[in-house]
Protein backbone atom coordinates (compact mmCIF):
# COMPACT_ATOMS: atom_id res chain seq x y z
CA UNK A 1 0.00 0.00 0.00
CA UNK A 2 1.56 3.56 -1.05
CA UNK A 3 2.44 5.73 2.27
CA UNK A 4 -0.72 8.33 2.74
CA UNK A 5 0.96 11.93 2.82
CA UNK A 6 -0.80 14.41 4.30
CA UNK A 7 -0.45 18.23 3.06
CA UNK A 8 1.24 20.38 5.72
CA UNK A 9 -1.79 22.77 5.40
CA UNK A 10 -3.64 20.16 7.04
CA UNK A 11 -0.87 18.86 9.70
CA UNK A 12 -1.41 22.75 10.87
CA UNK A 13 -4.81 23.08 11.36
CA UNK A 14 -5.56 19.87 12.78
CA UNK A 15 -2.66 20.96 15.08
CA UNK A 16 -3.74 24.06 15.81
CA UNK A 17 -7.37 22.81 16.43
CA UNK A 18 -8.76 23.89 19.72
CA UNK A 19 -11.96 21.21 19.12
CA UNK A 20 -11.82 19.04 16.37
CA UNK A 21 -15.01 17.37 15.23
CA UNK A 22 -15.39 14.39 13.26
CA UNK A 23 -18.82 12.82 11.83
CA UNK A 24 -18.48 9.31 10.45
CA UNK A 25 -20.49 7.03 7.79
CA UNK A 26 -20.58 3.46 6.52
CA UNK A 27 -17.70 4.35 4.94
CA UNK A 28 -15.41 3.10 8.07
CA UNK A 29 -17.52 0.53 9.37
CA UNK A 30 -17.24 -1.63 5.71
CA UNK A 31 -13.65 -1.53 6.04
CA UNK A 32 -14.26 -3.64 9.50
CA UNK A 33 -16.32 -5.55 7.35
CA UNK A 34 -19.48 -4.31 8.23
CA UNK A 35 -21.96 -4.68 5.34
CA UNK A 36 -24.77 -1.90 4.21
CA UNK A 37 -27.90 -2.46 5.06
CA UNK A 38 -28.72 -3.32 1.02
CA UNK A 39 -25.62 -6.03 1.33
CA UNK A 40 -26.62 -7.50 4.28
CA UNK A 41 -29.95 -8.05 2.51
CA UNK A 42 -28.88 -11.67 1.12
CA UNK A 43 -30.52 -15.21 1.27
CA UNK A 44 -33.99 -14.82 2.66
CA UNK A 45 -33.99 -11.44 3.26
CA UNK A 46 -33.19 -10.48 -0.43
CA UNK A 47 -36.59 -11.29 -1.18
CA UNK A 48 -37.85 -7.67 0.56
CA UNK A 49 -37.56 -4.06 0.66
CA UNK A 50 -35.66 -2.30 2.78
CA UNK A 51 -39.13 -0.56 3.98
CA UNK A 52 -40.44 -4.22 4.82
CA UNK A 53 -37.85 -4.60 7.53
CA UNK A 54 -36.69 -0.89 8.85
CA UNK A 55 -39.94 0.92 9.28
CA UNK A 56 -42.60 1.24 12.41
CA UNK A 57 -45.03 0.00 10.62
CA UNK A 58 -43.10 -3.14 9.03
CA UNK A 59 -42.44 -3.38 13.16
CA UNK A 60 -46.46 -3.51 13.76
CA UNK A 61 -47.11 -5.60 10.91
CA UNK A 62 -44.30 -8.25 11.25
CA UNK A 63 -42.42 -7.86 14.47
CA UNK A 64 -40.70 -10.98 14.22
CA UNK A 65 -39.60 -10.54 10.82
CA UNK A 66 -37.97 -7.56 11.94
CA UNK A 67 -36.19 -8.18 15.25
CA UNK A 68 -34.67 -11.56 13.23
CA UNK A 69 -33.53 -9.12 11.05
CA UNK A 70 -31.82 -7.43 13.54
CA UNK A 71 -30.44 -10.40 14.94
CA UNK A 72 -29.12 -11.20 11.67
CA UNK A 73 -27.38 -8.25 11.48
CA UNK A 74 -26.42 -7.79 14.84
CA UNK A 75 -24.59 -11.50 14.37
CA UNK A 76 -22.62 -10.00 11.53
CA UNK A 77 -21.72 -7.04 13.73
CA UNK A 78 -20.19 -9.11 16.74
CA UNK A 79 -18.03 -10.69 14.26
CA UNK A 80 -16.27 -7.52 13.11
CA UNK A 81 -13.58 -5.23 15.17
CA UNK A 82 -12.64 -1.97 14.83
CA UNK A 83 -9.57 -1.26 12.25
CA UNK A 84 -6.77 1.34 12.46
CA UNK A 85 -9.22 4.38 11.81
CA UNK A 86 -11.07 2.98 14.34
CA UNK A 87 -8.01 3.37 16.31
CA UNK A 88 -6.69 6.67 15.14
CA UNK A 89 -9.86 8.18 16.25
CA UNK A 90 -9.26 6.88 19.48
CA UNK A 91 -5.71 8.68 19.86
CA UNK A 92 -7.59 12.04 18.56
CA UNK A 93 -9.75 11.75 21.32
CA UNK A 94 -6.99 11.85 23.93
CA UNK A 95 -4.46 14.13 21.92
CA UNK A 96 -7.35 16.97 21.07
CA UNK A 97 -7.78 19.95 23.39
CA UNK A 98 -11.43 19.22 22.56
CA UNK A 99 -12.55 15.98 20.79
CA UNK A 100 -16.61 15.55 19.32
CA UNK A 101 -17.15 11.97 17.78
CA UNK A 102 -20.36 11.81 16.16
CA UNK A 103 -21.59 8.32 13.69
CA UNK A 104 -24.26 7.62 11.50
CA UNK A 105 -23.13 4.23 12.16
CA UNK A 106 -25.23 1.66 14.48
CA UNK A 107 -22.61 -0.64 15.29
CA UNK A 108 -21.19 0.87 18.29
CA UNK A 109 -17.38 0.27 16.88
CA UNK A 110 -16.07 3.19 17.85
CA UNK A 111 -16.91 2.78 21.41
CA UNK A 112 -15.33 -0.89 21.10
CA UNK A 113 -12.31 1.01 20.29
CA UNK A 114 -12.25 3.15 23.14
CA UNK A 115 -13.48 6.36 22.22
CA UNK A 116 -15.64 7.36 25.28
CA UNK A 117 -18.24 10.01 23.91
CA UNK A 118 -19.79 9.23 20.75
CA UNK A 119 -22.92 10.88 19.70
CA UNK A 120 -24.64 8.30 17.60
CA UNK A 121 -26.98 9.76 15.02
CA UNK A 122 -28.92 6.58 14.09
CA UNK A 123 -29.11 4.87 17.03
CA UNK A 124 -27.21 1.53 18.06
CA UNK A 125 -28.41 -1.81 16.99
CA UNK A 126 -26.97 -3.33 20.04
CA UNK A 127 -29.16 -1.75 21.98
CA UNK A 128 -33.21 -2.20 22.44
CA UNK A 129 -35.76 -0.01 23.60
CA UNK A 130 -39.88 -0.49 24.62
CA UNK A 131 -41.88 0.18 22.00
CA UNK A 132 -44.10 1.37 23.95
CA UNK A 133 -42.31 3.49 26.41
CA UNK A 134 -39.77 4.50 24.20
CA UNK A 135 -36.98 3.88 27.27
CA UNK A 136 -33.66 1.55 26.62
CA UNK A 137 -34.04 -1.46 28.08
CA UNK A 138 -32.11 -4.95 27.78
CA UNK A 139 -34.49 -8.08 27.35
CA UNK A 140 -34.36 -10.32 30.29
CA UNK A 141 -31.83 -13.43 29.88
CA UNK A 142 -34.35 -16.15 29.63
CA UNK A 143 -36.87 -14.20 27.49
CA UNK A 144 -37.23 -16.58 24.47
CA UNK A 145 -40.01 -14.58 22.94
CA UNK A 146 -39.20 -12.87 19.63
CA UNK A 147 -39.21 -9.84 19.79
CA UNK A 148 -38.50 -10.19 23.17
CA UNK A 149 -40.81 -8.06 26.28
CA UNK A 150 -40.43 -5.36 28.24
CA UNK A 151 -39.17 -6.24 31.55
CA UNK A 152 -41.52 -3.29 32.76
CA UNK A 153 -44.56 -3.10 31.03
CA UNK A 154 -44.22 -6.52 28.88
CA UNK A 155 -45.03 -4.66 25.38
CA UNK A 156 -42.44 -5.41 22.17
CA UNK A 157 -38.73 -4.51 22.66
CA UNK A 158 -37.66 -3.13 19.26
CA UNK A 159 -33.68 -2.00 17.91
CA UNK A 160 -32.88 1.03 19.14
CA UNK A 161 -31.92 2.29 15.51
CA UNK A 162 -33.54 5.07 13.33
CA UNK A 163 -36.34 3.18 10.87
CA UNK A 164 -36.85 5.42 7.97
CA UNK A 165 -39.58 7.78 8.58
CA UNK A 166 -38.13 8.50 11.79
CA UNK A 167 -36.61 11.70 13.13
CA UNK A 168 -33.16 11.23 14.70
CA UNK A 169 -33.17 11.73 18.39
CA UNK A 170 -33.61 15.12 18.63
CA UNK A 171 -31.03 15.81 21.76
CA UNK A 172 -28.31 13.53 19.77
CA UNK A 173 -28.79 16.03 17.12
CA UNK A 174 -28.87 19.30 18.61
CA UNK A 175 -25.75 18.21 20.65
CA UNK A 176 -24.38 17.21 17.37
CA UNK A 177 -25.08 20.66 15.64
CA UNK A 178 -23.28 22.49 18.28
CA UNK A 179 -20.05 21.20 18.24
CA UNK A 180 -20.50 21.72 14.55
CA UNK A 181 -21.03 24.75 14.81
CA UNK A 182 -18.04 25.17 17.33
CA UNK A 183 -15.89 23.19 15.74
CA UNK A 184 -12.24 25.07 13.99
CA UNK A 185 -11.31 21.83 12.26
CA UNK A 186 -14.42 18.55 11.14
CA UNK A 187 -13.55 15.72 9.17
CA UNK A 188 -16.00 13.98 7.26
CA UNK A 189 -14.79 10.46 7.30
CA UNK A 190 -16.18 7.52 5.14
CA UNK A 191 -19.54 9.13 4.85
CA UNK A 192 -20.96 9.87 1.16
CA UNK A 193 -22.88 13.22 2.33
CA UNK A 194 -26.27 12.40 0.68
CA UNK A 195 -28.10 11.27 3.68
CA UNK A 196 -29.65 14.15 5.58
CA UNK A 197 -29.61 15.97 8.03
CA UNK A 198 -26.05 14.32 8.95
CA UNK A 199 -25.01 14.99 5.71
CA UNK A 200 -25.80 18.96 6.01
CA UNK A 201 -22.91 18.84 9.52
CA UNK A 202 -19.84 19.24 7.25
CA UNK A 203 -21.32 22.42 5.31
CA UNK A 204 -22.53 23.85 8.45
CA UNK A 205 -18.80 23.65 9.39
CA UNK A 206 -17.49 25.12 6.80
CA UNK A 207 -19.97 27.97 6.95
CA UNK A 208 -19.05 28.61 10.20
CA UNK A 209 -15.55 28.88 9.49
CA UNK A 210 -14.24 25.39 10.06
CA UNK A 211 -11.23 23.83 8.07
CA UNK A 212 -13.37 20.90 7.02
CA UNK A 213 -11.28 17.93 5.93
CA UNK A 214 -12.69 14.75 4.00
CA UNK A 215 -11.28 11.24 4.52
CA UNK A 216 -13.02 9.31 1.45
CA UNK A 217 -11.73 6.72 -1.37
CA UNK A 218 -14.29 8.58 -3.57
CA UNK A 219 -15.49 11.62 -4.50
CA UNK A 220 -19.07 13.04 -3.02
CA UNK A 221 -20.91 16.53 -2.91
CA UNK A 222 -18.65 17.49 -0.05
CA UNK A 223 -15.24 17.35 -2.15
CA UNK A 224 -15.77 20.74 -4.21
CA UNK A 225 -16.59 22.06 -0.90
CA UNK A 226 -14.06 20.73 1.50
CA UNK A 227 -11.15 22.81 2.53
CA UNK A 228 -8.97 19.43 2.26
CA UNK A 229 -9.21 16.21 0.30
CA UNK A 230 -7.22 13.25 2.03
CA UNK A 231 -8.74 10.36 -0.86
CA UNK A 232 -7.93 6.72 0.93
CA UNK A 233 -9.51 4.65 3.31
CA UNK A 234 -9.92 6.02 7.03
CA UNK A 235 -7.58 2.66 8.07
CA UNK A 236 -4.91 3.99 6.03
CA UNK A 237 -5.41 7.95 6.16
CA UNK A 238 -6.41 8.41 10.06
CA UNK A 239 -3.11 6.36 11.44
CA UNK A 240 -1.38 8.46 9.33
CA UNK A 241 -2.43 11.95 10.15
CA UNK A 242 -2.22 11.18 13.48
CA UNK A 243 1.31 10.30 13.28
CA UNK A 244 1.85 13.35 10.92
CA UNK A 245 0.43 15.84 13.69
CA UNK A 246 1.25 14.43 16.93
CA UNK A 247 4.24 12.51 16.06
CA UNK A 248 2.44 9.16 17.52
CA UNK A 249 3.35 5.94 16.56
CA UNK A 250 1.08 3.86 14.55
CA UNK A 251 -2.15 1.85 17.02
ZN1 LIG B 1 -41.92 -1.04 28.49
Amino acid sequence: MTPISIPEPVIEAVRNAQHIVVLTGAGISAESGIPTFREAQTGLWAQYRPEELATPEAFQRHPERVWKWYEWRRSLVRQAAPNPGHLALVQMERLAPRFTLITQNVDGLHQAAGNRHVLELHGNIMRSRCWREGRIVAPAPDDTHIPPRCPHCGAFLRPDVVWFGETLPPDVLAAAEQATNEADVFFSVGTSTVVYPAAALPFEARSHGAFVIEVNPATTPLTPHASAVLRGPAGQVLPALVQAVWNEARA
